[in-house]
């Protein structure tokens, strides 16, 4: 068994494979769900259920959350039995969800003048690298609290990179999904204009796949176009928040706007819940 007992919030498309590769680690988890059948998988693989965020707290060592948006990590941390009602000074909480980076550094100044440790740590990387435990994670921490929390993410991620304080994992975190929406959009809007001009989506997906343009994102999205078929593992309404983001914490590129246009279209047109690679829908309909 590893020694750090672990508590984790949020255990939706990401949260769920990732408690089940620290459970496979031996690590002792403690899990908590605004909904509660969402913990019952868990629990029967072994992990143990909290009453709240507060509770879990105080029998923890780490806590982790993994939520949808900034609201629903503050609220996790500021509602009745929150994280920050709680009386546990010394303990580390790391936040994996993506958040901007000025509610990071306000979950920063909450776990300090609670004396709680504060982490920063969202993810790259989908469900298939959460359930791999190959993520890459964006850590903004001191270097102890850095350390302290490294044989956690040692079993989540490939990598944990440590670019900063807290704050500054967020900030990567939104530059590196302005890069993956770029992809997502150029890919639909490729195959879409070469199958308009006679290439199949078979041909056009193995000529990017096969060449220099190929990346991860066009690998793992080619099955999902060819089956027109688009189940969330990264639910394209992520993605607008994301941009969003990145669009307050003040990117300002000449693609940014049509970008976060385009996949705010496709979410109002009730794609939100489906797969980011669902833009290709709202973009052939349009
Ligand atoms: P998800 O499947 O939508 O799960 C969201 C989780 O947040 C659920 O546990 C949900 O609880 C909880 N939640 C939402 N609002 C809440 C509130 N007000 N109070 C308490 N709990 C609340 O999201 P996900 O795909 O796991 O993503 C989680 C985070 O990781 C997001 O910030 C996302 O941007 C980021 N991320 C996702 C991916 C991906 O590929 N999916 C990749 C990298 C990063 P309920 O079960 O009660 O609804």
């Amino acid at each position: 068994m590893n020694t750090l007992k672990i508590g984790w919030i949020g255990l939706g498309n990401m949260g769920n494979p990732m408690v089940k590769n620290l459970l496979h680690a031996n690590f002792e988890v403690t899990v908590y769900n605004r909904t509660k059948d969402k913990e019952s998988d868990l629990i029967a693989a072994g992990a143990k259920s909290a009453s709240s965020p507060a509770a879990l707290l105080a029998s923890s060592d780490i806590v982790i959350t993994m939520l949808s948006n900034d609201e629903a990590v503050l609220a996790v941390f500021n509602d009745n039995n929150g994280l920050a009602t709680a009386d546990t000074a010394g303990k580390t909480i790391i936040n994996m969800s993506t958040v901007s980076p000025e509610t990071s550094r306000k979950l920063a100044s909450i776990c300090a003048s609670k004396k709680l440790n504060f982490i920063d740590a969202p993810v790259s990387g989908s469900v298939k690298p959460a359930q791999d435990g190959t993520l890459v994670i964006l850590v903004g921490a001191t270097e102890t609290d850095f350390n302290y929390a490294k044989p956690v993410f040692d079993v989540l991620g490939k990598t944990a990179i440590n670019v900063g304080l807290p704050g500054v994992g967020s900030s990567a975190k939104l530059a590196i999904n302005y890069l993956l929406g770029l992809n997502l959009q150029g890919l639909a809007e490729t195959v879409l204009f070469a199958e308009k001009n006679g290439v199949s989506k078979e041909d056009m997906l193995n000529i990017i796949n096969q060449g220099a343009c190929a990346n991860g994102i066009t690998a793992i999205k080619a099955p999902a176009i060819l089956n027109d078929s688009y189940p969330a593992a990264f639910a394209l309404k992520h993605l607008v928040k994301d941009l969003r983001l990145a669009k307050e914490a003040g990117l300002n590129a000449p693609l940014i706007q049509p970008l976060y246009d385009s996949f705010k279209k496709a979410q109002e047109e009730g794609l939100g819940d489906q797969d980011v690679m669902a833009i290709i829908t709202s973009l052939n309909n349009n």
